[in-house]
């Protein structure tokens, strides 16, 4: 076996394993297309490695060849619909298979040119040349959504359609890719290709292999940090975002402030109007939440009718403010679903970071707060002070609301 055949039967097996590996994301995830989509891709080139494999020993290698390409572009045109649906892009299918069939013409005519004519390597690795940069041009439709693996992924794609370009002067400087296509396998030159094109497709699948899995354990970790009733961040979420948030506040030198709030009464509304209406009145103020906060703030439901609120950037002032917009707008707020003159009421305590301390303190500071809003009467904001640490006993709360504190 020549040493390109050797190589071009490592291609084989990896690509197999390739195409296994996006067939068991698939498998394990039947909602991610794209990864259907790459295992079909890599099928392919492991079909077209086999008609390379045997072009050698037939006497008459046109038909062949022809298939070859035609299965090799067919695998590239692959490969961009599972992009264009990793990317959430509308695969080009119609201009892709007009450019297959166009292209695997070309190639059956060019036959005829003699065997190393610039024009015939051209119009053999052109169009996969064409289907590479279209590849990269479908990840960059998405740019406003794309980290460093994502241009790394971008990048190996040009890098990899530059290859295909560069390919047909390569096997001229190399002495050209043997006397027929048979001898193909013979030529330095296939060695040459068969390396270089096994560092890049290897390279441009593992890429795309860590963004499927990079994806895969996002979605999972935002999934086990997602509290279902509500849609927020659970405890576990919280605490990871929030302590997060504080390190980034503390790192800027910006304030940052909790809100926390209980709903009141709530186990008299489990017992007057049942558990699911109870479901939906935390369903509501969950959505109210979500639509109050802004996109940087950071809300989640701590306990069963308990929220958090991180406000990076925001000083106690307005947080304060924010808080007693949410406490009066809920309170007017009917809940579909249970009688329309019905009305709901939640409990505030905010609480500004102080240096030192940690989402665990900030935490129950803002809980402090909140046990003296429900100590006056429910229905209001109550205000920590500085750290509690430095405060005689029971001067941590000053106050703020719809009613005044007690004595
Ligand atoms: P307060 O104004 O002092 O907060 O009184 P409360 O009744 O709201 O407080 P308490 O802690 O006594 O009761 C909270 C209730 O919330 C008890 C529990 O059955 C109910 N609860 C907790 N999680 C859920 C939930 O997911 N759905 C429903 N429907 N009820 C829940
Ligand atoms: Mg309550
Ligand atoms: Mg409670």
């Amino acid at each position: 076996m020549s040493g390109a055949g050797f190589i071009l039967a490592i291609n084989l097996f990896v690509a197999g394993l390739l195409a296994s590996a996006f067939m068991m994301i698939a498998v394990y995830d039947v909602r991610r297309i794209s990864a259907r989509w790459l295992a079909l891709a890599y099928a392919l080139g492991v079909a077209y490695l086999a008609i390379e494999a045997v072009i050698p020993l037939m006497s008459n290698a046109r038909m062949a060849v022809v298939l070859g390409f035609a299965t090799f572009l067919g695998a590239t045109i692959v490969l961009n619909v599972g992009l264009a649906h990793k990317y959430d892009s509308m695969p080009p299918w119609k201009p892709m298979l007009a450019f297959l069939a166009l292209a695997t013409l070309v190639v059956y005519f060019v036959q005829d040119l003699p065997r190393h004519s610039l024009g015939r390597m051209m119009a053999y690795q052109l169009p996969f040349g064409a289907m590479q940069f279209a590849g990269a041009l479908l990840v960059w439709s998405a740019r406003k959504r794309l980290d460093r693996l994502d241009y790394g992924l971008m990048a190996i794609l040009s890098v990899s359609g530059a290859h295909f370009i560069a390919k047909p002067f390569m096997a001229h400087a190399l002495g050209g890719w043997g006397t027929d296509p048979q001898a193909y396998l013979g030529s330095t030159y296939a060695l040459f290709s068969q390396s270089l094109g096994t560092v890049l497709s290897i390279s441009l699948a593992l890429l795309i292999l860590v963004v499927l899995v990079r994806d895969v354990l996002g979605e999972a970790t935002a999934r086990s940090e997602t509290d279902a009733l509500s849609g927020l961040l659970n405890r576990g979420g919280f605490e990871r975002h929030a302590a997060a948030a504080l390190r980034d506040a503390v790192r800027q030198g910006l304030p940052v402030t909790l809100v926390i709030s209980d709903l009141d009464h709530f186990k008299a509304i489990n017992d007057s109007y049942g558990h699911a209406s109870g479901d939906r009145v935390i369903e509501a103020f969950s959505h109210f939440i979500h639509e109050s906060k802004a996109g940087h703030h950071i809300a989640g439901r701590i306990g069963g009718e308990e929220f958090a609120i991180i406000l990076p950037g925001t000083h106690l002032a307005a947080a304060r403010l924010f808080a007693e917009g949410a406490r009066s707008a809920f309170s007017a707020l009917p809940i579909q679903g249970l009688p329309a003159s019905c009305r709901f009421t939640a409990s505030f305590g905010v609480a500004e970071l102080v240096a030192g301390e940690g989402i665990d303190q900030l935490l129950r500071r803002a809980d402090a707060a909140l046990y003296e809003a429900k100590k006056d009467g429910r229905d209001c904001v109550r205000l920590a002070a500085g750290n509690m640490a430095q405060l005689p006993a029971d001067s941590n709360i000053v106050s703020f609301g719809g009613k005044p504190p007690s004595a």
